[in-house]
Protein backbone atom coordinates (compact mmCIF):
# COMPACT_ATOMS: atom_id res chain seq x y z
CA UNK A 1 0.00 0.00 0.00
CA UNK A 2 1.57 3.60 -1.12
CA UNK A 3 1.60 5.92 1.75
CA UNK A 4 -1.39 7.40 0.13
CA UNK A 5 -3.61 5.31 0.14
CA UNK A 6 -2.32 4.35 3.91
CA UNK A 7 -3.80 7.75 5.11
CA UNK A 8 -6.89 8.12 2.88
CA UNK A 9 -9.91 8.72 4.50
CA UNK A 10 -12.54 8.52 1.29
CA UNK A 11 -15.46 6.67 1.86
CA UNK A 12 -15.42 7.12 5.89
CA UNK A 13 -17.36 9.42 8.40
CA UNK A 14 -15.95 11.68 10.67
CA UNK A 15 -17.45 13.20 13.49
CA UNK A 16 -15.92 16.15 15.33
CA UNK A 17 -17.24 17.56 18.25
CA UNK A 18 -16.07 20.96 19.51
CA UNK A 19 -15.45 21.76 15.81
CA UNK A 20 -16.98 25.48 16.36
CA UNK A 21 -13.44 26.92 16.77
CA UNK A 22 -9.68 25.89 17.65
CA UNK A 23 -8.67 22.66 17.31
CA UNK A 24 -11.70 20.96 16.51
CA UNK A 25 -12.34 23.49 13.64
CA UNK A 26 -8.80 22.63 12.21
CA UNK A 27 -9.19 19.56 12.54
CA UNK A 28 -12.32 19.47 10.49
CA UNK A 29 -10.53 20.59 7.69
CA UNK A 30 -7.59 18.02 7.90
CA UNK A 31 -9.95 15.23 8.42
CA UNK A 32 -12.11 16.45 5.03
CA UNK A 33 -8.96 16.73 3.26
CA UNK A 34 -7.73 13.32 3.44
CA UNK A 35 -11.52 12.60 1.84
CA UNK A 36 -13.64 11.87 4.97
CA UNK A 37 -17.24 13.61 5.01
CA UNK A 38 -17.70 15.61 8.06
CA UNK A 39 -20.39 15.75 10.64
CA UNK A 40 -19.37 19.11 12.60
CA UNK A 41 -20.62 19.60 16.04
CA UNK A 42 -20.71 21.91 18.98
CA UNK A 43 -22.82 24.09 20.30
CA UNK A 44 -23.03 27.44 18.06
CA UNK A 45 -24.12 26.20 14.95
CA UNK A 46 -23.76 29.67 13.25
CA UNK A 47 -19.71 29.00 13.60
CA UNK A 48 -20.21 25.72 12.64
CA UNK A 49 -21.63 27.03 9.28
CA UNK A 50 -18.91 29.37 8.62
CA UNK A 51 -16.20 26.59 9.36
CA UNK A 52 -18.45 24.07 6.70
CA UNK A 53 -17.96 26.25 4.05
CA UNK A 54 -14.20 25.65 3.73
CA UNK A 55 -14.44 22.05 4.04
CA UNK A 56 -13.39 20.07 0.85
CA UNK A 57 -16.17 17.18 1.16
CA UNK A 58 -19.42 16.42 1.86
CA UNK A 59 -20.50 17.76 5.49
CA UNK A 60 -23.33 18.30 8.08
CA UNK A 61 -23.65 20.73 11.13
CA UNK A 62 -25.07 19.24 14.10
CA UNK A 63 -25.86 20.88 17.12
CA UNK A 64 -24.41 19.11 20.10
CA UNK A 65 -24.55 19.75 23.43
CA UNK A 66 -21.94 16.91 25.25
CA UNK A 67 -23.47 17.81 28.50
CA UNK A 68 -27.11 16.22 27.84
CA UNK A 69 -27.51 13.35 26.54
CA UNK A 70 -30.32 13.62 24.77
CA UNK A 71 -28.52 16.34 22.58
CA UNK A 72 -25.56 13.23 22.25
CA UNK A 73 -29.03 11.06 21.04
CA UNK A 74 -30.51 13.53 19.01
CA UNK A 75 -27.01 13.68 16.79
CA UNK A 76 -26.94 9.93 16.49
CA UNK A 77 -30.55 9.45 14.99
CA UNK A 78 -30.16 12.59 12.76
CA UNK A 79 -27.51 10.95 11.76
CA UNK A 80 -29.33 7.85 10.94
CA UNK A 81 -31.30 9.35 8.97
CA UNK A 82 -28.96 11.36 6.82
CA UNK A 83 -27.75 7.41 5.90
CA UNK A 84 -24.37 7.84 7.32
CA UNK A 85 -22.41 5.73 9.81
CA UNK A 86 -19.92 6.62 12.18
CA UNK A 87 -16.26 5.49 11.49
CA UNK A 88 -14.26 8.27 13.20
CA UNK A 89 -15.01 10.25 15.86
CA UNK A 90 -12.76 12.87 17.41
CA UNK A 91 -13.71 13.49 20.78
CA UNK A 92 -12.45 17.17 21.35
CA UNK A 93 -15.41 19.23 22.86
CA UNK A 94 -13.28 20.76 25.63
CA UNK A 95 -13.43 24.26 28.11
CA UNK A 96 -10.44 25.40 30.89
CA UNK A 97 -10.94 27.39 33.75
CA UNK A 98 -7.73 28.28 35.17
CA UNK A 99 -8.38 29.00 39.05
CA UNK A 100 -5.85 28.21 42.15
CA UNK A 101 -6.52 25.55 43.85
CA UNK A 102 -7.53 27.43 47.08
CA UNK A 103 -9.42 29.80 45.07
CA UNK A 104 -11.34 27.25 42.81
CA UNK A 105 -15.14 26.81 43.64
CA UNK A 106 -16.59 23.37 43.81
CA UNK A 107 -19.01 24.81 41.04
CA UNK A 108 -15.85 25.59 38.55
CA UNK A 109 -14.36 22.08 39.41
CA UNK A 110 -18.09 20.37 38.61
CA UNK A 111 -18.06 22.17 35.23
CA UNK A 112 -14.69 21.25 33.82
CA UNK A 113 -15.47 18.00 34.83
CA UNK A 114 -18.17 17.58 33.03
CA UNK A 115 -17.55 19.00 29.91
CA UNK A 116 -14.33 17.56 29.36
CA UNK A 117 -14.71 14.00 31.22
CA UNK A 118 -18.50 13.15 31.62
CA UNK A 119 -18.79 15.26 28.35
CA UNK A 120 -16.22 12.87 26.36
CA UNK A 121 -17.07 9.78 27.90
CA UNK A 122 -21.06 10.15 26.43
CA UNK A 123 -19.99 11.11 23.47
CA UNK A 124 -17.88 8.19 23.07
CA UNK A 125 -20.31 5.52 24.92
CA UNK A 126 -23.18 6.36 22.36
CA UNK A 127 -20.40 6.68 19.18
CA UNK A 128 -19.09 3.07 20.39
CA UNK A 129 -22.66 1.65 21.05
CA UNK A 130 -23.66 3.11 17.52
CA UNK A 131 -20.69 1.30 15.75
CA UNK A 132 -21.15 -1.83 18.03
CA UNK A 133 -24.54 -1.83 16.18
CA UNK A 134 -23.39 -1.59 12.78
CA UNK A 135 -21.01 -3.39 12.88
CA UNK A 136 -18.41 -0.48 12.18
CA UNK A 137 -14.60 -0.69 12.38
CA UNK A 138 -14.31 2.42 14.24
CA UNK A 139 -11.66 4.54 15.29
CA UNK A 140 -12.09 7.10 18.57
CA UNK A 141 -9.79 9.77 18.88
CA UNK A 142 -9.89 11.22 22.47
CA UNK A 143 -8.33 14.86 22.44
CA UNK A 144 -6.29 14.67 25.84
CA UNK A 145 -3.51 17.07 26.56
CA UNK A 146 0.04 16.95 28.38
CA UNK A 147 -1.81 18.23 31.34
CA UNK A 148 -3.42 14.66 31.36
CA UNK A 149 0.34 13.32 32.15
CA UNK A 150 1.65 15.89 34.27
CA UNK A 151 0.14 19.09 36.02
CA UNK A 152 0.72 22.72 35.68
CA UNK A 153 -0.33 25.57 37.99
CA UNK A 154 -3.91 26.74 38.37
CA UNK A 155 -5.31 23.76 36.03
CA UNK A 156 -6.21 21.49 38.92
CA UNK A 157 -9.64 20.36 37.09
CA UNK A 158 -8.11 20.47 33.82
CA UNK A 159 -5.57 18.46 34.45
CA UNK A 160 -7.49 15.75 36.47
CA UNK A 161 -10.21 15.39 33.92
CA UNK A 162 -7.92 15.44 30.91
CA UNK A 163 -5.92 12.33 33.24
CA UNK A 164 -9.10 10.71 33.52
CA UNK A 165 -9.97 10.72 30.02
CA UNK A 166 -6.29 9.06 29.27
CA UNK A 167 -7.47 6.15 31.67
CA UNK A 168 -10.80 6.09 29.78
CA UNK A 169 -9.03 5.62 26.43
CA UNK A 170 -7.01 3.07 27.38
CA UNK A 171 -10.23 1.02 29.53
CA UNK A 172 -12.25 1.32 26.06
CA UNK A 173 -9.30 0.40 24.20
CA UNK A 174 -9.33 -2.69 26.39
CA UNK A 175 -12.72 -3.79 25.97
CA UNK A 176 -13.74 -2.81 22.20
CA UNK A 177 -10.88 -3.86 20.71
CA UNK A 178 -12.86 -7.84 20.33
CA UNK A 179 -15.35 -5.45 18.42
CA UNK A 180 -13.07 -3.60 15.74
CA UNK A 181 -13.49 -0.34 17.82
CA UNK A 182 -9.75 1.41 18.28
CA UNK A 183 -9.35 3.89 20.94
CA UNK A 184 -6.26 6.08 21.04
CA UNK A 185 -5.45 10.05 23.10
CA UNK A 186 -3.67 12.64 21.29
CA UNK A 187 -2.30 14.54 24.22
CA UNK A 188 -1.75 18.56 22.43
CA UNK A 189 1.42 20.33 24.36
CA UNK A 190 0.56 24.25 23.93
CA UNK A 191 -0.66 24.81 20.59
CA UNK A 192 -1.05 28.58 19.03
CA UNK A 193 -4.86 29.25 18.73
CA UNK A 194 -7.35 32.17 18.71
CA UNK A 195 -8.25 31.95 22.60
CA UNK A 196 -4.73 31.79 23.38
CA UNK A 197 -2.51 34.26 21.13
CA UNK A 198 -3.03 36.82 23.30
CA UNK A 199 -2.19 35.00 26.81
CA UNK A 200 1.31 34.07 25.31
CA UNK A 201 2.33 37.24 23.97
CA UNK A 202 1.98 38.59 27.78
CA UNK A 203 5.08 38.50 29.60
CA UNK A 204 3.62 35.69 32.00
CA UNK A 205 2.78 33.99 28.82
CA UNK A 206 6.46 33.87 27.14
CA UNK A 207 7.78 32.62 30.47
CA UNK A 208 5.36 29.49 29.72
CA UNK A 209 7.02 29.17 26.18
CA UNK A 210 10.45 28.80 27.85
CA UNK A 211 9.75 25.91 29.33
CA UNK A 212 9.13 24.30 26.09
CA UNK A 213 12.23 22.60 25.04
CA UNK A 214 11.91 23.66 21.42
CA UNK A 215 11.31 27.11 22.57
CA UNK A 216 7.90 27.71 20.98
CA UNK A 217 4.44 27.06 20.74
CA UNK A 218 2.76 24.50 18.12
CA UNK A 219 0.97 25.47 15.27
CA UNK A 220 -2.19 23.58 14.34
CA UNK A 221 -1.29 21.89 11.60
CA UNK A 222 1.57 20.30 13.59
CA UNK A 223 -1.48 17.98 15.07
CA UNK A 224 -2.16 16.88 11.26
CA UNK A 225 0.09 13.78 11.13
CA UNK A 226 -0.76 12.80 14.81
CA UNK A 227 -4.94 12.81 13.95
CA UNK A 228 -4.27 11.48 10.60
CA UNK A 229 -2.19 8.47 12.26
CA UNK A 230 -4.64 7.74 14.39
CA UNK A 231 -7.88 8.41 12.30
CA UNK A 232 -6.71 5.84 9.23
CA UNK A 233 -5.59 2.19 8.56
CA UNK A 234 -1.97 3.15 8.94
CA UNK A 235 -2.56 2.83 12.78
CA UNK A 236 -4.91 -0.20 12.48
CA UNK A 237 -2.27 -2.06 14.95
CA UNK A 238 -3.04 0.88 17.23
CA UNK A 239 -5.47 0.73 20.53
CA UNK A 240 -4.49 2.39 24.10
CA UNK A 241 -1.72 4.97 22.88
CA UNK A 242 -1.43 8.34 24.01
CA UNK A 243 0.10 10.42 21.12
CA UNK A 244 1.96 13.05 22.66
CA UNK A 245 2.84 16.20 19.94
CA UNK A 246 4.42 18.85 22.61
CA UNK A 247 8.04 20.11 21.39
CA UNK A 248 9.72 18.09 23.68
CA UNK A 249 7.69 19.91 26.71
CA UNK A 250 7.45 17.04 28.36
CA UNK A 251 10.95 15.95 28.76
CA UNK A 252 11.79 19.49 29.91
CA UNK A 253 14.74 18.89 33.02
CA UNK A 254 13.81 18.53 36.61
P1 LIG B 1 -11.63 26.23 21.90
O1 LIG B 1 -12.22 26.96 23.05
O2 LIG B 1 -11.20 27.00 20.71
O3 LIG B 1 -12.68 25.14 21.40
C1 LIG B 1 -13.44 24.38 22.26
C2 LIG B 1 -14.57 23.76 21.48
O4 LIG B 1 -15.34 22.93 22.37
C3 LIG B 1 -15.51 24.79 20.88
O5 LIG B 1 -15.76 24.44 19.55
C4 LIG B 1 -16.78 24.66 21.72
O6 LIG B 1 -17.91 24.86 20.89
C5 LIG B 1 -16.70 23.21 22.16
N1 LIG B 1 -17.48 22.95 23.37
C6 LIG B 1 -17.27 23.45 24.61
N2 LIG B 1 -18.25 23.02 25.43
C7 LIG B 1 -19.08 22.24 24.69
C8 LIG B 1 -20.27 21.53 24.98
N3 LIG B 1 -20.85 21.53 26.20
N4 LIG B 1 -20.86 20.82 23.98
C9 LIG B 1 -20.31 20.82 22.74
N5 LIG B 1 -19.20 21.49 22.40
C10 LIG B 1 -18.59 22.19 23.38
O7 LIG B 1 -10.43 25.34 22.49
P2 LIG B 1 -9.27 24.51 21.78
O8 LIG B 1 -9.50 24.37 20.34
O9 LIG B 1 -7.99 25.06 22.25
O10 LIG B 1 -9.45 23.08 22.50
C11 LIG B 1 -10.01 21.95 21.84
C12 LIG B 1 -9.61 20.70 22.62
O11 LIG B 1 -8.20 20.55 22.59
C13 LIG B 1 -10.02 20.73 24.09
O12 LIG B 1 -10.41 19.43 24.49
C14 LIG B 1 -8.73 21.13 24.78
O13 LIG B 1 -8.70 20.68 26.11
C15 LIG B 1 -7.71 20.41 23.91
N6 LIG B 1 -6.35 20.95 23.98
C16 LIG B 1 -6.05 22.21 23.52
C17 LIG B 1 -4.74 22.67 23.57
C18 LIG B 1 -4.35 24.03 23.05
O14 LIG B 1 -3.17 24.39 23.23
N7 LIG B 1 -5.23 24.79 22.42
C19 LIG B 1 -3.68 21.85 24.14
C20 LIG B 1 -4.10 20.55 24.59
C21 LIG B 1 -5.39 20.13 24.49
P3 LIG B 1 -19.27 25.62 21.28
O15 LIG B 1 -18.91 26.70 22.25
O16 LIG B 1 -19.78 26.12 19.96
O17 LIG B 1 -20.17 24.56 21.85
Amino acid sequence: MSSKELFNLEGKVALVTGASSGLGSHFAETLSNAGAKIILAARRTEELKKIQSNLSQESFVIELDVNDKDSVLDLLKEVQILEKKIDILVNNAGISDPKKFKEMSEESWLRIIETNLNGAFRVAKYVADSMINSKTKGSIINIASILGLRVGLNLTSYASAKAALIQLTKSMALELARSDIRVNALAPGYILTDINKDFFSTKEGKGYIKNIPMQRLGLKRELDGALLLLSSDASSFMTGSTLVVDGGHLVNPL
